[in-house]
């Protein structure tokens, strides 16, 4: 689903479960330091529900909402419940196998699924996952008082944030965002443990500018 249809989603779900939109409102739009705030709750949500079918999940809300699907405990819940049941609903419906190849035909740039936005790691994400770090985190001294250096996966190192798409989708965001630049960006949705390691990758790949060098050299780029 793009993320005018997860809007779409979520404002059915809380039709179905009105006290949904009471707890949303509950989180803070500007929290404490360390604490998430409501847009990074809900664009977590939808990195969750990015690549589940938007009529999928309607149905799946409606199956919670119907009792054919058991209710999850807590409202965190709801994202992994949704996408199980859109899975089994997909693989129960032989037709729908088909949605992704008529979605796909439907966008004009399929990277940002023509929404303009692309969801990358944060500066404090990068640097947590960059060689020098783990070296830090590795050569600390307990004794120091010092905290140790935080590496990409522990609490307080997972950020992400919104860029604008190259294509010309992305024109209306490009005033408040920067601009996807995929030579010194990571994209990223779910920052799981198999994007962290991705993340790990291409860090190490642009800390060793030698590993590149060639490849920039050929293109005529220089490196940064
Ligand atoms: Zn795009």
């Amino acid at each position: 689903m793009t993320e005018t249809e997860f809007s779409e989603w979520l404002k059915h779900h809380a039709t179905c479960f009105p006290s949904l939109s009471k707890w949303i409102e509950g989180l803070p739009a500007e929290p404490p330091a360390g604490v998430p705030s409501r847009r990074e709750v809900m664009s977590q949500w939808f990195a969750t529900l990015r690549d589940v079918d938007f009529e999928l999940a309607k149905a799946a809300s409606n199956m919670l909402h119907n009792g054919e699907e058991e209710e999850p405990y807590g409202w965190d819940r709801v994202p992994a419940k949704i996408r199980t049941i859109a899975r089994k609903l997909r693989r129960s419906r032989p037709d729908s196998a088909r949605l992704p190849v008529e979605a796909k035909a439907a966008y004009a740039c399929e990277a940002c699924r023509d929404e303009g936005r692309r969801s990358v790691w944060r500066p404090e994400a990068m640097a947590a996952a960059s060689p020098q770090r783990f070296a830090e985190a590795e050569l600390h001294d307990p004794t120091s008082g010092d905290p140790r250096p935080r590496v990409i996966g522990e609490p307080f190192t997972l950020y992400r944030m919104s860029t604008a798409c190259p294509c010309p989708a992305g024109d209306r965001f490009r005033r408040n965002s920067a601009t996807f630049d995929p030579g010194r960006m990571l994209e990223c949705w779910h920052m799981d443990r198999a994007e962290q390691q991705e993340l790990i990758e291409f860090m190490a790949k642009r800390e060793r500018p030698e590993a590149t060098a060639g490849h920039l050299e050929a293109s005529g780029a220089e490196f940064q």
